[in-house]
């Protein structure tokens, strides 16, 4: 195709006239790859088509909410419904009480929940609860960690260790970004230390307890266990950031993983996203009833919404929980994305390319490295040229990956083995090349 008859490259330059960069959210771009986005006309099932018409086997799903794959007809039908009975009330309705019920059944460190619109405010809400509730400032975050784009939370590590932040936008003003202490994952010293000296100034711990934005970086068992003890000591929270893994990883969440090997653990907030709208704008945060009754109205924290718990949203939710709360429906999922990652893994290293996979339910990382890594830093080791060389290869030929090295990948329960088995011979050819 030449750049004349090129449809998505017509449309990106229109884009860039009307919208910066031409996208709605910064990775659509394709900054770190290089290359034109792809322009996405419609979806069904494990695939989409592009505005050339191209057919894609998707291994994003809209980054996370298409667990079920795109346009599962019992979601459509349940959506369609609710269209029908209005947009949007702004007065409270019974599915909502329905989804908060549904979601404290399936993870028991809520007694409750409330609902926003998107990852970025239920992360921003879940960090004044906690300010609100402790009368505390100071919050940890992780390297590699992303909480959605409240500025408290736009904010890098300083210079030395266990330092206040300095911002990682423009925009985010110095006294904002000083309370926020940015620690390195998987460091269990680097926490004893700032807690060591400022335990009591802390309000919160916040973490993606598998993390997703460094691509798929699971935390220690021994980190986790070591939070979640340095918390309690100094009476500070910990929230699990399961925006991505939360209904993706295992019925649970990430946090029920983390239970079975740690007896008794629990985070104090979580904070979803993502499957839980099944691909409408929803989002939640949840905790312990005396944590969630400090939110107005009972209590002083404010918090509100105009679209929180949106009809439609809720009505999509709801249906998504409903199938994926089907008995063996994570384990399926956990095998067919084994299936990928092990398959990718075996070609690689028949290529003798340096390569390694982890992956847990319908969330995956694969790194152009020899062995798994466990910080920022580490991920950030991998060859840039080499993942940009290996995602065009495979974009060419209709595998969607995610377009960053730094970036997880889904697989949804529309994925065949047919399909994967499809990718995995694509990639059979290309490692050769790399
Ligand atoms: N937390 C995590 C772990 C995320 O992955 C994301 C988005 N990718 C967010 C929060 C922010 O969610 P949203 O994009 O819906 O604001």
């Amino acid at each position: 195709m030449t750049p004349n008859t090129d449809l998505n490259i017509a449309l990106f330059e229109r884009a860039k006239a009307v919208i910066p960069g031409g996208v709605n959210s910064p990775v659509r771009a394709f900054a770190a790859v290089g290359g034109t986005p792809r322009f996405v006309q419609r979806a069904q099932g494990a695939y989409f088509w592009d505005q050339n018409d191209q057919q894609f086997t998707d291994y994003i799903g809209s980054w996370g909410p298409m667990i079920l794959g795109h346009g599962h007809p019992e979601v459509v039908t349940a959506v369609q419904a609710a269209v029908l009975e209005g947009f949007s009330y702004g007065a409270p309705t019974e599915r909502e009480v329905v989804l908060a019920e549904q979601i404290r059944a399936l993870m028991p460190s809520m007694d409750m929940v409330r609902m926003v619109s998107s990852g970025t405010e239920a992360g921003m809400s879940a960090l004044r609860l906690a300010r609100g509730y402790t009368g505390r400032n100071k919050i940890i975050k992780f390297n590699g960690c992303y909480h959605g784009h409240a500025d408290a939370l736009l904010v890098k590590a300083g210079s030395g260790l266990a330092t206040f932040g300095a911002s990682s936008s423009a925009g985010v003003p110095a006294d904002v970004a000083k309370d926020t202490v940015v620690l390195e994952y998987n460091d269990v010293a680097q926490l004893e230390e700032a807690f060591a000296k400022m335990g009591s100034e802390i309000a919160c711990v916040i973490m993606e307890p598998i993390a997703g934005n460094m691509n798929f970086v699971r935390a220690s068992v021994a980190f986790t266990r070591r939070i979640r003890e340095l918390t309690q000591e100094h009476g500070a929270l910990l929230i699990y950031d399961e925006v991505m893994t939360g209904f993706r990883v295992a019925l649970g969440g990430a946090q029920s993983l983390y239970a079975q090997q740690i007896p008794g653990f629990a985070p104090d907030i979580t904070v979803m996203g993502k499957v839980i709208g099944g691909g409408m704008p929803m989002a939640a945060f949840g905790a312990r009833r005396e944590i969630m009754e400090k939110l107005s109205p009972l209590g002083p924290v404010y918090q509100a919404g105009t679209l929180s718990g949106n009809p439609i949203a809720t009505a999509c939710g709801l249906k998504t929980l409903e199938l994926i709360s089907r008995p063996g429906f994570h384990a399926e999922l956990h095998l067919k994305t084994g299936h990928l990652m092990q398959g990718l893994k075996s070609e690689a290293s028949a290529a003798g390319v340096p390569f390694s996979v982890d992956w847990q339910g319908g969330l995956f990382g694969f790194y152009f490295l020899p062995e798994l890594p466990t910080t920022y830093a580490e991920v950030m080791k991998t060859d840039g040229k080499v993942f940009n060389k290996f995602y065009h290869a495979m974009l060419d030929q209709g595998h969607y990956f995610a377009p960053a090295l730094y970036e997880a990948g889904f697989v949804s329960a529309a994925h065949t083995d047919e399909d994967i088995d499809r990718t995995i011979e694509a990639a059979r050819q290309v490692f050769k090349t790399l």
